[in-house]
């Protein structure tokens, strides 16, 4: 690769979406952003926004058939800005992968071998690798030359010790089965504590941090001097918190309980878990705003999905807290995490003992940088961080194929 070489696109391939973001790696600037969605429908939508070339957002809706096509519909718009994907300028192609089992530990270049890898840990990511899988054969087929890089999610969550990782179920079972705590967002947990210390002044491997990524999907996780060493999720990101729509920790029982008595199938479970619980299962709503606005309004049923979700959230604090014996930052992040203040301000309060408090008038400002909420002076940090797992994504690439 010749020097010039600083573009890097990220793919985030999802079952009926892709995600992309095309980044100079010179000063981490994005040249253009966008999506596909409702990929195999009549109604799918292809939203492009470049942000360097002078030109304007795009959108166009009609029937794009497959993840092919729709990579095709990208590298078109790409074209048309002058950002093709056959310029020279193109380093490389980060992909987001989701499941990396035990053997991706770091950010890998795609060969036949680790594609075959990927595929083998579908069964335990049936709605993310067969996706992330496409998605990368596409990139392939549009640049065969191109080195393309897998960026998992699992990944920064290796280094939890056994006694985070296994369920204590039997073991020959477990193993198996390769039935064991995965957990996912590793890309936003890692950015978001590195961007944690950088925000205290600190190195990474000085803090230890709490970072709780509050997105439409949510999760926790501790991070002691820049390794992980506990997060929520699990076999699947169905564990821990409650989230938009999955129910996160329950007892187990409620399976076979709802098998036995209600007759439904594994798949039926499967949906009502992930698809019809948390916040929407509780309330209707599953965008934190109208849920709020419920509250303000006097909605005890809003309030109540309200309350059960904070308090979930606090006893993962908590239970963090104990796991990292010493906590220097607690950071939030992801949709919910950086602009929710009540959220923010309800898992927190009455932590004083903890060391933990959050200042009104710091928590109700409103900005996209990363930033303090704890009253000056406090023994522990409270900080709203905004994730960004694209130019993660793209910085592990294109050190890798530097
Ligand atoms: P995803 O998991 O899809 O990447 P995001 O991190 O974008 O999700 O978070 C989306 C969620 O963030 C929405 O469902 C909504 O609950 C919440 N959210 C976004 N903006 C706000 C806001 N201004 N106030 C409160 N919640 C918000």
């Amino acid at each position: 690769m010749t020097g010039t070489a600083t573009r890097v696109l990220v793919l985030n391939s999802g079952s009926s979406s892709v995600k992309y973001q095309l980044l100079d790696m010179r000063d981490s600037s994005r040249m253009a952003v966008g999506l596909v969605e409702r990929i195999g429908e009549a109604t799918s939508r292809l939203v492009h926004t470049p942000l360097a070339g002078g030109g304007e957002r795009r959108e166009r809706t009609g029937a794009i058939a497959d993840h092919s096509a729709a990579l095709k519909a990208v590298a078109d718009e790409l074209a048309r800005d002058g950002l093709g994907l056959d310029s020279p300028e193109l380093a490389a192609i980060g992909h987001r992968v989701v499941h990396g089992g035990l053997r991706f530990t770091e950010p890998t270049v795609i060969t036949d071998e680790v594609m075959a890898e990927i595929e083998r840990l579908v069964p335990v990511a049936p709605l993310h690798n067969p996706a992330n899988i496409t998605g990368i054969r596409t990139a392939q087929a549009l640049r065969p030359d191109l080195p393309q890089v897998a960026v998992f999610d699992t990944a920064f969550h290796t280094t939890m010790p056994e006694s985070a990782a296994r369920y204590a179920i039997d073991v020959e079972t477990a193993d198996a089965h390769r039935i064991r705590r995965y957990g996912f967002h590793g890309t936003s947990h890692a950015y978001v504590s590195r961007a944690t210390a950088a925000l205290l002044g600190r190195d990474p491997s000085e803090v230890n941090v709490i970072v709780l990524h509050l997105g439409n999907g949510a999760s926790a996780s501790a991070v002691a001097g820049g390794r992980c060493v506990d997060t929520s999720m699990g076999l699947t990101p169905l564990e821990g918190l409650v989230m938009g729509t999955r129910s996160g920790d329950v007892d187990p029982a409620v399976t076979f309980h709802l098998m036995r008595v209600a007759g439904m199938s594994a798949d039926e479970i499967d949906v009502l878990l992930n698809k019809k619980s948390g916040l929407v299962g509780l309330c209707g709503d599953n965008d934190m705003r109208e849920i709020r606005r419920r509250v303000d309004a006097g909605d005890e049923r809003a309030k109540l999905a309200f309350d059960i979700y904070v308090h979930r959230l606090r006893k993962y604090i908590g239970a963090y807290y104990a796991v990292l014996g010493r906590v220097d930052a607690v950071a939030f992040t992801a949709g919910v995490g950086e602009n929710a203040a009540p959220v923010r301000e309800a898992a927190i309060a009455g932590l004083e003992q903890l060391g933990l408090a959050v200042d009104a008038g710091l928590n109700a400002v409103r900005s996209d940088e990363a930033r303090l909420i704890s009253p000056q002076g406090a023994r522990v940090a409270v900080a709203v961080v905004p994730t960004d797992e694209e130019l993660e994504i793209a910085r592990q690439t294109f050190e890798l194929v530097q």
